[in-house]
């Protein structure tokens, strides 16, 4: 499996886990951009969220749904936090399989880089 979000949602790759079901993972990012840094993906492979489609979006919205609940097990609700989907390479996205970035634990900028 070259997939290396697929091989953790196998269990085969060594990460720090704060939350999973049966349809999601959400774990520390090893290289993280905010003190709370964290990635939520599904259990099953979608390339990006240009794959989000009618028969999807039941798991996709799941991603939010988690990461609700990881930001207030984070202590980062009350602060507030971004939410990121990178599409492709102009969005910045270098790992294929589909993961929500939640960030953090700092004031944000905007425009983002
Ligand atoms: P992207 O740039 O595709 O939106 O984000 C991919 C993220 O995955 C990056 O923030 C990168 O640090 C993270 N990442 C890549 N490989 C691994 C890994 O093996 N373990 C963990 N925990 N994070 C990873
Ligand atoms: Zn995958």
């Amino acid at each position: 499996m070259a997939c290396i979000f697929c091989q953790i949602a196998a269990g085969e790759r060594p990460v720090h886990i704060v939350y999973e079901d049966d349809r999601a993972i959400a774990f520390r990012d090893i290289h993280p951009q905010a003190p709370t840094h964290i990635l939520i993906i599904p259990r099953d492979h979608i390339d990006g969220p240009a794959e989000a489609s009618a028969d999807n979006e039941a798991v996709i919205g799941h991603l939010a749904v988690v990461a609700a609940r990881v930001a207030a097990d984070e202590g980062i609700a009350a602060g507030g936090y971004r939410l990121v989907l990178n599409q492709g390479r102009n969005g910045g996205q270098s790992v294929f399989h589909l993961h929500l970035h939640l960030l953090g634990g700092r004031r944000m900028g905007w425009p983002p880089g």
